[in-house]
């Protein structure tokens, strides 16, 4: 029989974004607690990509997601590592804590003590300290060096010799990583591999990014699969597990207009589709895409909007000014998309005032929703360009630049999403992870779906500025009414099941 090898995610918020992210967290965790389950029960596309692929070269692998947070998983989990399995994979695309990376290899020591530990994903790439002691280090894409390692283990080979594999104690890999593969011969996931078929899923079309935005870590490299591809996948992902919901991970959608029209024909073809992506708001001034998005099934587009400062957004090197991206955001709206602005605050140069002039374009903006995070150095080196701009230093705990420090970022962040939350006439403050929670309804009921629910979260904050604890009582039973419909275990349950 195959050997067994685990693969494990653990998901969790970055630490850095906390004080933002207490717009969200309050109203959802103070007081009677409210069903989060949604929050953990999408399977994550990375582990799932790579469970197949491993199945697909003979080896019996598993994913397991957020077994710290949902019961059923805990319990896979522990009954998963009773067999002893051969290898423990930790993926860090969704973790940033070095706790929870140790608190998942202690765990796998316990209950199996002979399994190896593998750690990989951009993380561990990046951050030596999610490494557990002890564990291998797979640098690059894991399809490509993941089952190398694993042969190498398994016959007894020196893993150190198979190209990304940093050995427990290194810091290096002996042979770099090998460049990533063409992405139309990634297998299509096997979202079979969980006791249930998931409602919705991530697809992902493209990786990586052709631009080179100044505060950006996700520019380079990027490859894109065929719309042929994506539309296969899409099909099976419907006919076998009747998977109609989905999110599209690419970093702009609509950036290649011709591959974007083909995999929204298609789609409109087949029917029946609901699905959200990313698109640069200059991507979206081409013309018929933001009608074909929608004919599609697309029914909100999260636009990187970044400031409200021409000159803040010369300086990231965004190559789209405030004109162009209100008339994208114009253009999704009359074709009926639902539209949310992501905006950076901090960026080198940023001051107050160009700080003001993002707040008045957001109110302004017409968009549906909007979300400020501060400017972050998540590489392990700060970004070239915004490196070479306002004599920016610092690393991934913290930064400062001529004109304002990570600790100002932050708090204004925060201060804008004050502003704009008490502001009733302005757009919804909304987290794009927040809407994978609207798994019901399409068209006009996704909407009254995703604006009702943030629309609770700005009343909970109204009330609380006016302390109005029946207020916030009532905000809290609407945000209930939409998380009800659980699809996922029942409650953090690490003590419990393992
Ligand atoms: S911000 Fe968006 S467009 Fe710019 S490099 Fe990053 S992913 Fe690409």
């Amino acid at each position: 029989m195959s050997p067994d090898i685990l693969l494990l995610s653990q998901e969790e918020t970055h630490p850095f974004y906390a004080g933002v992210n207490a717009y969200f967290t309050a109203p959802l965790l103070e007081g009677e607690p409210l069903p989060l389950e949604k929050f953990s029960a999408a399977p994550p596309l990375g582990i799932t990509l790579l469970a197949t692929s491993l199945n697909l070269r003979g080896w019996a692998a598993k994913p397991l997601y957020n077994f710290f947070s949902r019961k059923d998983e805990a319990l896979r989990l522990a009954a998963a590592l009773e067999r002893r399995p051969f290898a423990a994979c930790i993926s860090t695309t969704h973790t940033f804590r070095p706790e929870t990376t140790a608190a998942i290899a202690a765990l796998v020591r316990r209950l199996a003590p002979d399994t190896a530990l593998i750690v990989g994903g951009p993380g561990a790439e990046w951050n030596p300290a999610l490494r557990p002691e002890g564990a291998f280090t797979a640098l690059g894409p894991g399809e490509e060096n993941l089952p190398a390692l694993l042969a190498a283990l398994k016959a007894g080979r020196d893993p150190a010799a198979v190209p990304g594999i940093i050995p427990p104690g290194g810091t290096a890999p002996a042979t770099p990583p090998a460049p990533s593969s063409v992405m139309d011969s990634l297998p299509f996931p096997d979202w079979g591999l969980y006791p249930a078929a998931p409602s919705g899923v991530a697809v992902q079309g493209s990786r990586g990014c052709p631009r080179a935005c100044g505060f950006c870590s996700y520019s380079a490299p990027y490859a894109a699969r065929s719309a042929g591809a994506v539309l296969a996948e899409i099909r099976r992902n419907r006919d076998r597990w009747g998977i109609s919901r989905f999110r599209f991970t690419d970093s702009d959608f609509a950036g290649d207009p011709a591959r974007a029209l083909e995999v929204c024909r298609g789609l409109e073809a087949d029917g029946g589709a609901a699905w959200t992506c990313f698109a640069r708001a200059d991507s979206l001034l081409h013309p018929g895409l933001p009608e074909a998005l929608r004919r599609a099934g697309c029914q909100w587009v999260f636009i990187g909007v970044e400031s409200g400062s021409d000159a803040l957004l010369a300086a990231m090197n965004k190559g789209c000014g405030r004109e162009e991206m209100l008339a994208g955001i114009a253009a999704a709206k009359k074709a009926g998309l639902g539209t949310h602005g992501n905006f950076v605050v901090g960026y080198p140069g940023e001051t107050g005032g160009t700080a003001a002039e993002t707040l008045a374009f957001a109110r302004s903006s017409g968009l549906d929703t909007v979300y400020f995070s501060p400017f972050q150095i998540r590489s392990p080196g700060i970004p070239a360009l915004a490196g070479a701009q306002g004599g920016l230093s610092g690393g991934e705990g913290g930064w400062e630049h001529h004109t304002m420090s990570s600790a100002a970022a932050l708090a204004r962040a925060e201060e804008m999403i004050e502003e704009i939350s008490a502001d009733e006439s302005a757009p919804l403050i909304a987290s794009e992870a927040l809407f994978s929670l609207f798994s019901g309804g399409s068209g006009e009921d996704y909407r009254k779906n995703v604006l009702d629910f943030h629309g609770a979260l700005r009343s909970w904050h109204a009330a609380r500025r006016a302390g109005s604890a029946a207020g916030m009582a009532g905000a809290r039973e609407r945000l209930r009414r939409h998380l009800q419909a659980s699809e996922g275990g029942s409650g953090p349950s690490r003590e419990a099941a393992l």
